[in-house]
This record gives structure tokens, sequence and C-alpha cells, in this order.
């Protein structure tokens, strides 16, 4: 029997009608992300594991449960299941910061090995930001600013900010003492992976998504009570500045994010209609990293959004039939279909989007074709329009038919005289 593949669950295959809605995602992002000066980096999917555990963190579930690991010449290595890490890698590597170039964003896809659902898939694309060198509040409010205009650019509505502070290791040290304490009470009561992140990591016990644990902990001492002066001022500068630009937040002392490596701000988007997997984008300052992997102390923001949420969140599947061509050629009779290859050709030279029936069906056959094919007007070829110099064009939507010239850079001008005047 013959096997039908399909492909992998969790990896996905993007189909034309989704791709032109994701291509169109993606422009509007890259606008936004230029106004604000960042350039785009595309690191490998492929790195060595290390550098995931080291940055990510060897207790966090994306390094302890959900990358995909093997070995390549008695090295591990694990695509990757972020990029952050890898955008400080490159930014170490390449002495980015002697360039100038300390601005960087990304699109790509990103792999974890977690139960496919709705909104959580295995190969999943992000698109992100990472600045280095700049600790003032102000870059904290334009790094958030960017995130909100770039979910903007995916067609979310009415999303939500979450906003933390999770202070500078000195008040996470001292606040992890009074939360292991302020637990201890609860301890046997909450789930295995809480025991262990207590252990481990207690600020997780905080992000947890149990219900159970939820209400356990419910009433924990909160992080923002228990920040240094220094935290204190920065946090508060930051949500200055945020009501400077209008932009409305929501403080959320429970968000210490995943992740080991960040420090002071934390934040998160959250959009409508997508029931649990609702956090579309999330994000924080991580000033220790790059000296944590080799570089400089070079202090650094950063966030990442998943673009299969947030298309979701905007409610688009895919994009409405759309034109894909400008003509589709449809000739008559011996000479024209010889001619067409060649016809073809030259009207693409023209940079016209250009289809024709290579098969060489009948007339019925070809408008047919020309009427599914997506194409804006049928041209017709016939051996006596040859003679005359002249094509038949039929609006394939209105019906409407009139004679065009048929030398290519004429037929061309003439196309898009029409076009413009149907506008
Ligand atoms: P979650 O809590 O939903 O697991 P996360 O904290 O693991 O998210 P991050 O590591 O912060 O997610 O990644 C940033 C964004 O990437 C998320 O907000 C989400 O939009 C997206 N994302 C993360 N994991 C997946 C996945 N498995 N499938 C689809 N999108 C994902
Ligand atoms: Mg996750």
């Amino acid at each position: 029997m013959a096997v039908r593949y399909q492909s992998l669950r969790g990896f996905s295959d993007l189909l034309p009608g989704e791709t032109e809605l994701w291509q169109a995602f993606e422009t509007r992002a890259r606008r936004a992300l230029a106004r604000y000066g960042f350039r785009e980096i595309r690191p490998p999917h492929l790195e060595k594991t290390e550098l995931f555990t080291r940055s990510v963190g060897e207790g966090t579930d994306i390094v302890g449960k959900e990358m995909f690991t093997f070995e390549v010449s008695g090295d591990s290595v694990s695509l990757r299941p972020e990029l952050t890490a890898q955008v400080c890698r490159a930014y170490i590597e390449h002495g980015l910061d002697r360039r100038g170039l300390g601005r960087l964003y990304y699109v790509g896809p990103a792999f974890r090995k977690e139960r496919p659902q709705k909104g959580r898939l295995r190969q999943f694309h992000q698109v992100g930001v990472e600045v280095f060198g700049e600790s003032a509040p102000e870059t904290d409010v334009e790094v958030i600013a960017v995130a909100l205009e770039t979910v903007a650019a995916a067609g979310v509505e009415q999303p939500r900010l979450l906003l933390n502070s999770i202070g500078d290791p000195e008040s996470r040290t001292a606040y992890k003492r009074i939360l292991v304490a302020a637990l201890e009470s609860v301890r046997a009561q909450l789930c295995a992976d809480c025991r262990t992140r207590l252990e481990r990591n207690p600020l997780r016990v905080l992000d947890c998504k149990v219900d159970h644990c939820r209400t356990l902990t419910a009433d924990a001492p909160r992080i923002d009570e228990h920040l240094s002066d220094d935290a204190r001022r920065h946090f508060d500068a930051v949500r200055a500045g945020l009501d400077r630009l209008g932009i409305a937040y929501q403080v959320d002392p429970r968000l210490v994010r995943g992740l080991d490596y960040y420090v002071h701000t934390t934040f998160e988007i959250q959009a409508e209609g997508l029931g649990s997997q609702n956090t579309v984008l999330g994000g924080g300052r991580y000033d220790g990293l790059v000296a944590q992997l080799g570089g400089r102390q070079v202090p650094g923001i950063g966030w990442a959004a998943g673009i299969e949420r947030l298309l979701m969140a905007a409610g688009v599947d895919t994009a409405e039939s759309r034109e894909v061509l400008d003509l589709y050629l449809v000739t008559l009779g011996p000479r024209a279909r010889e001619g067409a290859l060649e016809l073809a050709q030259k009207l693409r030279a023209e940079d016209l989007r250009v289809g024709w029936d290579t098969a060489g069906h009948g007339l019925g056959g070809q408008m047919k074709r020309a009427g599914r094919s997506g194409a804006r007007y049928a041209v017709l070829v016939g051996d006596d329009e040859l003679e005359r110099g002249l094509v038949s064009v039929k609006d394939l939507s209105s019906g409407e038919q009139s004679e065009a010239p048929l030398e290519p850079g004429e037929l061309a001008v003439w196309l898009r005289r029409r076009s413009e005047e149907q506008c």
C-alpha cells in the first residue's frame, strides 16, 4: 500500500493564503522596528546545547524538558528553543558593540518539545528584539512601546500590558529567602514541579500554571514590596515613562517569567480569545547575560512574540482571495500557441505577473484556468490578432472586453493605466 506522509505533530505547513498574511504582518512589523533603529539579525537554527543551559537555565522548563537535543561530531547540539542566547552569542562573537549594533531584531522559527495544542506548537515562529548597552529606564519604555506596535501590526485589538520588576540580584536574593519562608507551611500541598522549584528557583513557583498552586500562593509576599532603592527607582522611572507616552499597563507582582536571566523590568502582552495560551509576547531586562556568556558587562533588554499566537489573536486565518496574477495568457490557433512561451517571458520582463496554460487546452479549458488562476485580466491572442498587432483583454471580474496593443511594453502600459482608472 502506498504510504501517505503527514507532517509531524506540532510542526505545520504554512500554505499560500497564509503566507501572504504572514508577509504582510512581517512587513508592517519590520517598519515599526526600523522606526526605533532596530536592524535584523538571522542566527542559525542549531547551537551548542551549552549556550542554552548556561543562559536560559538548567532548572527551566525550556532547558529541562523542551529542547530537541542530539549529538553532532561528539558535540551536544540543540535546535534553538529561543533566540536571546544566540543573539548575545553573536553580539559577543562579532564584536557588534564596536560596530554600534546595539539594537537588533529577529524573525524566525524556534523549537520546543511541548505537548502540541492550540497555540502551542513544536516549531513556532518568533519575532523579537534585543537591546545591548542601554541601561536607562527610557530604553525599557521604548522596548515596550515597540512591542505594542508589533502586536498592533498583527491586528490584535485591545492587548493587555502586564508589568513587573523582579529587582536587581540583591533584592532578588533577599526576596527569595522571604518567599521560601512564607511558603514553608504550604510546601507539602504544592505540585511536584513547584516543590522542586522551591529548592532550585523559588521565584518560579509564582509562574506555575496549576490553579491549586496559584490559590496556595495567592497571598505570598510581593516582590515589588521588597525592591532595593535602586531597583525601585528604575521601576518608578519606567512607569513614569509609560505614563508620559499614554501607554496603559497593569502591574502584576506575579510576573516573574520562566527564564533565569531576567532582572528589573519584566513584561508580557496578553490578547483576548486565546484561552490559556493568551500570552502573545514576553520580555524583560537581562543585564548580566552578556557577561555570563563570556562578554563584557553589558546591559540588555528584549522581548519575543509568537507569530502564530499573534495572528490567531487577530482572528484572521487566511488572506481573503486576492489577485495573484496580473494576466492569464489565452491563445487561439497554432501560431499564437507557439508564441506563448516567449510572449509570457517578455511580459514578465515588463514586471507583470503572468500565467498561461502550458498544457495547451482548448479555448474553454484555458478560460476556465484563467478564472481559477487569480488573474485580473485574461489576455486573448489569436492568429488574426497577431496579424493586426492586437490582443483582446477581458477583465475577469467585470467581464468587460477591449482591444489593446500586442507589443509587450505597450501592453504593460495599457494594463497599468487601465488598472489605475479602475481603482
Ligand atoms: P508559555 O507560558 O505560553 O509556555 P513561554 O513563557 O514559554 O510561554 P516565551 O519563552 O516567553 O514563552 O516565548 C515568547 C512567546 O513565544 C510566547 O509569549 C508565545 O507567544 C510564543 N511561544 C512560546 N512557546 C510557544 C509554543 N510552543 N508554540 C507557539 N508559541 C509559543
Ligand atoms: Mg513555555
